[in-house]
């Protein structure tokens, strides 16, 4: 462990970043955690849920995974991390909104398109995992079909944001409650060499930027 390299970060938090928030890090542990969204984002190290919605501690419910899916509803006795957050969110926390949140050059997308069978031994859980991606990269083919390979990635990393979405509705909880009114569900596009994020419309079938639209 290089605990130089951890130890100034941990002063850094406890000096700047710790004291900044400690009133309400102690109002939180009274009063517990009410976070507004669950947000699920991809593992990428360069997709960080807080800084790109500039919120602070208690604000959102974070489900970070490889290519941000969301595995069907499937109570088989198995452990399913994804599914426990989604269920704590959705009926515990009562959040108020899902955010499912893709982003730009996603290795699990590309990872899609690759042939993993020479080391398959040694990744089991992550091939099993893409398999979430496959309806994504397959109407991605369809949809891009003069085989442009930055449009055909932009494509899969977005039909993926839909499909998760719609697999968040097997999820009895989140279904009742989508049915109900009471809980949101969002797919977001973040480009990370801009900063940008786009939000599916669902009326018109298409990622729009998210600042710049009328309230
Ligand atoms: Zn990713």
């Amino acid at each position: 462990m290089n605990r130089e390299y951890w130890r100034k970060g941990v002063e850094a938090f406890k000096e700047i970043h710790f004291k900044k928030h400690e009133k309400d890090f102690i109002e939180m542990v009274k009063k517990g955690q009410h976070p507004k969204a669950l947000f699920i984002g991809c593992s990428d190290s360069r997709v960080v849920p807080s800084l790109i919605t500039n919120t602070g501690p208690g604000e959102l419910f974070v489900m970070r995974n490889v290519g941000n899916f969301v595995p069907p509803y499937k109570p088989d006795n198995d452990f399913h991390a994804t599914a426990a957050a989604i269920e704590y969110a959705a009926f515990n926390l009562q959040v108020d909104e899902v955010i499912v949140c893709g982003h730009s050059d996603c290795g699990a997308c590309k990872a899609l398109y690759k042939d993993h069978s020479a080391y398959a031994e040694e990744v089991p859980h992550t091939i099993k995992w893409l398999e979430l991606g496959m309806p994504a990269k397959m109407l991605a083919e369809q949809s891009v079909p003069d085989g442009d390979k930055a449009q055909l990635q932009e494509a899969t990393e977005k039909f993926s944001v839909i499909f998760q979405l719609q697999n968040l509705l097997t999820y009895p909880n989140v279904r009742r409650r989508v049915m109900e009114g009471t809980l949101f569900l969002h797919g977001w596009y973040y480009r990370l060499d801009t900063g940008e994020i786009e939000y599916f419309d669902p009326e018109n079938q298409e990622f729009l930027p998210l600042i710049g639209e009328a309230e």
